[in-house]
């Protein structure tokens, strides 16, 4: 079999590593449209805050781990895909065409510019790559002026060494008014903003973004914010475009069945660029996480080398260091529309708890500032359990989830 892997990331990477366990004489490659080794982009936070630096970022330690594999690694560009019912080709950015008798397409996203004049100006960057964090870096010193146009979770997971490192850091929510609105309540969201500016983090949910003029300077409606860096975290879309023509269905990103296969014969997708299944609702959903795009990469493989293994789906779990404060979201954390739910919060404390049922059963959480309760909430919602008596405890008091949890897996 000849096996290509569009997209060097951790979805991309698995697979590779996968397809070699599974079919020792197979020829793999595996295509990154990056320089450099593969990395990952969760270490990007770590090497602002000079955590690790830049070798600490790569997805595996040996320089020479795919070659080991016997898995030619190509730093390219994948520019077009011509598919065939049995196979077909991939057209590199060199002008050099390579032959698959499967495809898998593990390409991710990029970021998406805001429709405002001057996102090119320098001192302007997104925060996405290796090559983004290193100009950051360079720019990070006490008393740097650095506005963050965008509070979603990329936002949310960079603020921290952007803080640490001393610079004056203020956040636009756009026009939502909320920061982290795609993991948290209007309650969590407001607890997350107070801690945020109690660390000296001015968070902006009023007024709307005009443009960026050099300097460079932040326009609103109402003011103007002089800066030395403008980060834009104003969300991604997947990188899909060498697939015109062949037919793939995209939604928000390649449509895929429950084996992974996109609906282009011999065609897989994988992680980020790929609707998966969510395991709380069984739709079909771009989760942007980690763990999910590994787990996407594993199973496709498999797929693609033969086996026949259905994708279970993953469970939507965000866990953020909010420059100290951490909080995790899981599954259906916005509830059913006729289902139970309860939170509480000790707003002094920067504690809070949410839980939501779907009849006796935990369907999904949020918790800021709990983080020993995190392995119960995911374990109860990960096994679907009934919690029968416990469940009107749980509405009652959801500080004890850890109780309900270890009472349950005695029982
Ligand atoms: C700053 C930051 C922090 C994050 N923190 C977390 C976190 O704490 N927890 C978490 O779960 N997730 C986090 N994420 C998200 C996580 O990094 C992604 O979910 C994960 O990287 C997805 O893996 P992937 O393999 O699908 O795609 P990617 O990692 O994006 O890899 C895509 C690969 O495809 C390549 N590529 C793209 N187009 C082409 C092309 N045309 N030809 C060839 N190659 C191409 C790219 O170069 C890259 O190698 C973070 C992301 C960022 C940006």
């Amino acid at each position: 079999m000849n096996f290509v892997i569009i997209g060097a990331g951790s979805a991309g990477v698995r697979a590779a590593e996968t397809l070699r366990d599974a079919d020792p004489a197979a020829v793999i490659t595996l295509v990154s449209g990056e320089p450099g080794e593969p990395y990952s982009r969760m270490a990007i936070p770590y090497i602002l805050s000079g955590a690790i630096d830049e070798d600490g970022a790569r997805q595996r330690r040996s320089h020479h781990h795919f070659e080991a594999l016997r898995v030619r690694y190509l730093n390219r560009v994948a520019t077009r895909v011509h598919a065939g019912p049995t196979g077909g080709q991939v057209d590199l950015d060199d002008g050099t065409r390579l032959d698959y008798d499967r495809l898998l397409v593990a390409t991710g996203s990029s970021p998406v510019l805001p429709p405002i004049p001057g996102t090119d100006l320098p001192g302007v960057v997104t925060c996405w790559t290796l090559d983004d964090a290193r100009r950051i870096a360079a720019r990070l010193a006490p008393g740097v002026r650095v506005v963050m146009l965008g509070a979603g979770f990329v936002a949310g997971v960079c603020m921290k060494p952007l803080v640490a490192s001393g610079a004056r850091l203020s956040v636009v929510a756009g026009r939502s008014g909320q920061i982290l609105r795609s993991m948290m309540t209007p309650a969590g969201s407001r607890m997350l903003q107070r801690w945020l500016e109690s660390r000296g983090v001015e968070v902006i949910t009023t007024g709307r973004t005009q443009g960026i003029e050099p300097g460079p300077c932040l326009v609103m409606d109402q003011r103007r914010i002089a800066a030395d860096l403008i980060i834009l975290a104003t969300g991604v879309s997947s990188n899909v475009s060498f697939l015109e023509g062949t037919g793939a269905e995209i939604r928000s990103g390649v449509v895929i069945d429950e084996h992974m296969r996109t609906t282009v014969p011999c065609v897989y997708a994988a992680g980020d660029v790929a609707q998966g299944r969510d395991f709380s609702t069984g739709e079909w959903v771009v989760h942007a996480l980690q763990p999910t795009a590994t787990e996407h990469g594993r199973v496709a493989a498999l797929n693609m080398a033969g086996e026949d293994l259905p994708y279970r789906g993953s469970l939507s779990m965000n866990v953020l260091d909010t420059v100290g404060l951490i909080s995790h979201t899981f599954g259906l954390w916005q509830g059913l529309p006729d289902g139970e739910a309860t939170e509480v919060a000790d707003d002094a404390h920067f504690l809070y708890t949410r839980l939501c049922f779907d009849a006796d059963r935990l369907i999904g959480a949020i918790t800021i500032g709990h983080p020993h309760h995190v392995g119960a909430i995911r374990g109860l919602i990960q096994s679907r359990r009934h919690l029968g008596a416990w469940k009107d405890r749980l509405m009652q008091d959801p500080q004890m989830v850890m109780e309900a949890f270890v009472d349950l897996n005695q029982a």
